[in-house]
């Protein structure tokens, strides 16, 4: 059972934006055109790049939540590693390393 915390007034002050919800005033909407977006993850100091690209920042953080619990399926310690999002140059295209098992395949 997972409970989430309601979101009242007192909480919603200084409650955090999940990495899963896209923000209105993200600033990814500076971005340039091409820009490719990866749900990363964070193991120490090593950046790895879990799921993408997708074209546009909101549908990366419709996959963060999925791919953390994928990752965390293959490998115990991904409990303990952050999760979020990433842009990339639109040069970038190297699929993430869970594409295969989230079933986004390597090539779009
Ligand atoms: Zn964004």
């Amino acid at each position: 059972m997972t409970s989430k915390p309601e979101d009242d007034a007192s909480q919603s002050a200084s409650r955090q934006p999940k990495a899963s919800e896209h923000q209105d005033n993200c600033r990814c909407q500076h971005n340039p055109p091409g820009t490719n977006y990866y749900v990363s993850a964070i193991e120490d100091r090593r950046y790895v790049l879990l799921a993408g690209p997708f074209d546009n920042h909101p549908e990366a953080c419709n996959w963060v939540e999925r791919a953390r619990d994928q990752a965390c399926r293959v490998d115990p310690r991904a409990w303990f590693y952050a999760y979020g999002t990433t842009a990339m140059k639109p040069q970038y295209l190297k699929p993430g390393i869970l594409n295969d098992q989230l079933g986004l395949g390597g090539e779009r």
